[in-house]
C-alpha cells in the first residue's frame, strides 16, 4: 500500500487553488478505514469539512426516505449500480450538472441524466481451480451448459450482484433466455449458494466446485493481503474475463450521488468532482483492489495481474431497470 504515499501528496494539492469552507455529509456503505484518510484529504484541500454516516446500503436508502427533505445527507455512496437504482425509484437523488464529472467519467458508467456516478468498477468472472478444469467456460452462457453439472459455485440469487448479473442478460439477451440461462446454471450447482464470494473462492481450493463466478476484487484480496483459507492458494485457481468475444465482461461500480435534499449541494458536486481526479480515482479504487473509473489509471499489484480485458459497455442503469425481472427469474426458477 505504499504507492498511496506519493497519492494523497497528489490529493492534497487539489483544490489548493479554491479554498472554500464549509461542510459536507456523506452517508456510505462503504467500510474502510483508509476512506477517512481521502476524506481528510478532501478537507485540506477545500477547507470543507466531512462526516460520515456509516450503515448498510439498503438502511442507509430507508435513512434518507424516512428522513425526506430534512436529511443532513449531502452525498450517496454505495456498489451496485442496482443499489443506486433503489436510491432513484425513491426519488433520493438528484442530477448534476458537471462537465468534469461528464468528461471524466465514461458514458457506460454514469446514470443518462447524472443522477449517479461510478467511482470505481469491478468485473464478475469466473474463478476456476487449475488442476480439475482443463477448459475453462468463456461465457456466462456456458455456464448453463449440462458439461458443468455439480461444478459451479455461486453466491445466493437474492444478492445484488446476482440479481445484476442475470440483469445484464435480460438486457443482452431478453427475458426468455435469461430465464433459460438461470435454470440451467441452476441445474449445474455444486451445492446450495452460500455465503460471499470469497466463499466460493475458498470451495475452488477445498475441492467443492470447479468453477466459481466472484467479482475480481475478492481474489486480489486474497492476493496482496491475509483472507483465511485462501492467501497461499491462489496459485492453484485460475481466471477467465468472460465474453470476451461478444458483449464483454459484466461490470458493476462503486458509485456516488448527490442526494435529492443536500443542504450542502455545491460541496456535494465538488466532492463528486474531487473523486473523479486522478489521485483519488487511483486511491479510491486502489483501496479494495477495484478498476479507476476514468480510463487510464493505475491499479493494484494484484489487480494488474489479472490481465486486461474488455468491459462490457451497456449503460449500468439498464441493471436497475432489469432488477425487478431478474428478482422475478430467480424466484421462478427456485433459484435461492
Ligand atoms: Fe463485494
Amino acid at each position: 500500500m505504499s504507492r498511496l504515499i506519493p497519492a494523497l501528496a497528489a490529493i492534497l494539492a487539489f483544490g489548493t487553488a479554491a479554498q472554500a469552507q464549509g461542510e459536507l455529509n456523506i452517508y456510505s456503505s462503504r467500510h474502510y478505514d483508509t476512506d477517512d484518510q481521502l476524506y481528510a484529504a478532501f478537507t485540506e484541500a477545500t477547507g470543507i469539512t466531512v462526516n460520515r454516516i456509516e450503515g448498510e446500503a439498503d438502511e442507509l436508502i430507508a435513512r434518507l426516505e424516512a428522513e425526506g427533505a430534512n436529511s443532513p445527507a449531502d452525498v450517496f455512496i454505495t456498489v451496485d449500480a442496482g443499489r443506486m437504482w433503489r436510491a432513484e425509484e425513491k426519488g433520493l437523488l438528484q442530477p448534476v450538472e458537471s462537465t468534469v464529472l461528464e468528461e471524466r467519467i465514461p458514458a457506460a458508467l454514469r446514470h443518462p441524466e447524472n443522477l449517479w456516478f461510478g467511482v470505481s468498477t469491478r468485473a464478475r468472472v469466473f474463478f476456476y481451480a487449475k488442476d480439475r478444469v482443463e477448459t475453462p467456460p468463456q461465457t456466462y452462457a456456458e455456464l448453463a451448459d449440462p458439461a458443468w453439472q455439480g461444478k459451479l459455485c455461486v453466491r445466493s440469487a437474492t444478492n445484488i450482484y446476482s440479481l445484476s448479473l442475470l440483469a445484464s442478460i435480460i438486457e443482452h439477451e431478453g427475458e426468455e433466455a435469461a430465464r433459460a440461462w438461470a435454470e440451467g446454471f441452476k441445474a449445474n450447482l455444486a451445492r446450495e449458494p452460500e455465503g460471499g464470494d470469497s466463499d466460493q473462492l475458498k470451495a475452488l481450493v477445498s475441492g467443492q466446485c470447479d468453477v466459481a463466478v466472484s467479482n475480481t476484487y475478492y481474489f486480489a484480496r486474497a492476493v496482496s493481503s491475509q483472507v483465511d483459507g485462501l492467501t497461499g492458494s491462489t496459485d492453484g485457481i485460475g481466471v477467465v474475463f468472460p465474453n470476451q468475444e461478444t458483449t464483454g465482461t459484466h461490470v458493476n461500480i462503486s458509485a456516488a450521488a448527490v442526494t435529492a435534499h443536500a443542504p450542502n449541494r455545491d460541496a456535494a458536486v465538488q466532492f463528486l468532482e474531487y473523486l473523479a481526479s486522478d489521485a483519488a480515482q487511483e486511491y479510491f479504487a486502489g483501496q479494495n483492489n477495484e478498476y479507476p473509473a476514468v480510463p487510464g489509471l493505475a491499479t493494484t499489484e494484484a489487480v494488474t495481474a489479472l490481465g486486461t480485458f474488455k468491459a462490457d459497455e451497456l449503460n449500468l442503469s439498464a441493471l436497475g431497470r432489469n432488477q425487478a425481472a431478474a428478482e422475478r427469474i430467480y424466484t421462478e426458477t427456485g433459484w435461492k
